[in-house]
C-alpha cells in the first residue's frame, strides 16, 4: 500500500449529487466539472485555486453572473451564501442553457 497523502492528487472530475436541485450529475467529459449542470450551484469546496479542495467553507454557491471571455469561452461567477467568496470558473458544455440565460438576463 502506498500512503499518498498528497492533497493536489485528488481527482476533481467526479460525479456528485447537487445539493441544491439534488439532481445527480456524472463526471464531465472534457472539463471538471465544479458545478451541477441543471441549476449551476456549486459547493464552497475550493479556496484559492478551482480544484484545490482547500476550504472548509462548504456552503452552498450560488451562480451571480455570466461573462464571455475570448480566449476561455462563458466564465460563470459563483458566490458564496456562507462567507461571500466570489470564485469564477469555465462553464461546462453541457451546462443547461435556459439556466444560464435567466442569468444572464437577470443581470441586464
Ligand atoms: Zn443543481
Ligand atoms: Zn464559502
Amino acid at each position: 500500500m502506498i500512503n499518498n497523502r498528497k492533497k493536489n492528487f485528488i481527482t476533481i472530475n467526479e460525479g456528485f449529487i447537487c445539493s441544491h436541485c439534488k439532481t445527480k450529475n456524472l463526471s464531465a467529459k472534457k472539463t471538471c466539472r465544479n458545478h451541477c449542470y441543471k441549476c449551476l450551484h456549486s459547493l464552497h469546496v475550493d479556496r484559492e485555486i478551482p480544484g484545490d479542495r482547500e476550504s472548509e467553507c462548504l456552503g452552498l454557491m450560488e451562480p451571480v453572473n455570466i461573462e464571455h471571455n475570448a480566449r476561455k469561452g462563458y466564465i460563470l461567477t459563483h458566490k458564496c451564501h456562507k462567507c461571500q467568496k466570489v470564485i469564477k470558473n469555465k462553464v461546462a458544455e453541457d451546462d443547461d442553457f435556459e439556466e444560464m440565460m435567466k442569468i444572464v438576463t437577470r443581470n441586464l
